[in-house]
């Protein structure tokens, strides 16, 4: 079972997250048929997304990462609430590259160079947008940068996908380490200490640590404290509904030449891949309600 779990350190001078989402990424990459550089570039992306989903208040909020490169890959986009939900898509799930130096997936290659965005719908007029420009596209630094950067809370993100001989996900998962307005200069240096001389979370994942074991080997020195468990899943909240709304909203034109055609139309969603059929009849009738 997939989960997330929120804590803190050093007496609330640090807080900090750490997810397990094996399950999630295997249902993302079964769902879009990803090749394995693909798996790791979504899978390192829906898990830091989840984390910073969970870091909103509000039962609607919804956070989206759109990470847009130069490279093979397409793009990336996750969409999480703050429930533990998650779900995303890559341009191009069939991306193929060789390892990178270090003999890894190279998931900064896939991506290119470019910028992440975060757009927070957090039920305000306005949308909270903040982007930044892509460090190395291998996703944890990027999300180190953005949060240091766009929202000003210095941070430490590790992130990593570990994949079976068959291209399925054997682990998943990472955390965030966050620095809290007023924290002790000491507490910083110790922390950066403790950062250089831990294994990367590739090992941790890899010697199937849990979320729990993640921050005591981070933590363990700075009276961790975990504060709660938060289950997390790939859920797509996409119905025939909604994609009928989609077909309306393409304007009137559009639907009255598809509509003039005469056949059937297959809508497939971006983030689950789920595919729903409009027959002629039901097009027909999107159109005279538009038309109406
Ligand atoms: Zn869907």
């Amino acid at each position: 079972m997939d989960y997330m779990i929120r804590a803190t350190a050093a007496e609330g001078q640090i807080r900090a997250f750490a997810a397990t989402t094996k399950e999630l990424v295997e249902v993302a990459r079964a769902a879009h048929n990803t090749s394995p550089v693909a798996t790791a570039a979504l899978g390192r992306t829906l898990t830091g997304t989840a984390m910073l989903g969970i870091m909103m208040k509000g039962d609607r909020d919804v956070l989206t990462v759109q990470i847009k490169g130069d490279g093979p890959i397409m793009g990336i986009t996750a969409t999480a609430d703050a429930k533990g939900h998650v779900k995303g898509f890559v341009g191009q799930p069939e991306v193929l590259l060789h390892a990178n130096a270090k003999g890894k997936l190279d998931v900064g290659g896939a991506v290119g160079r470019g910028y992440m965005r975060v757009i927070k719908d957090l039920g305000l007029k306005e949308p909270y947008t903040g982007e930044v420009e892509l460090q190395t596209g291998e996703i944890a630094e990027d999300f180190t940068y953005y949060l240091t950067l766009s929202e000003q809370v210095p941070s430490a993100v590790g992130l990593g996908v570990l994949m079976n001989k068959e291209n399925t996900v054997r682990r998943a998962g990472g955390f965030i380490l966050q620095l809290m307005p007023g924290v002790k200069e000491e507490v910083v240096d110790a922390l950066e200490q403790k950062l250089a001389g831990v294994n990367s979370v590739t090992s941790m994942l890899d010697a199937g640590d849990t979320p729990e074991m993640i921050l005591e080997r981070l933590l363990g020195d700075f009276g961790l404290e975990i504060l709660d468990t938060i289950p997390v899943s790939f859920v797509c909240n996409c119905s025939k509904d909604r994609m009928a709304k989609a077909l309306m909203a393409i304007g009137r034109k559009e639907l009255e030449s598809i509509v003039a055609d005469g056949h059937s139309e297959e809508l497939r969603c971006h983030f689950c891949n789920s595919s729903y059929i409009f027959e002629a009849e039901e097009l027909a009738e999107l159109l005279r309600i538009v038309s109406a």
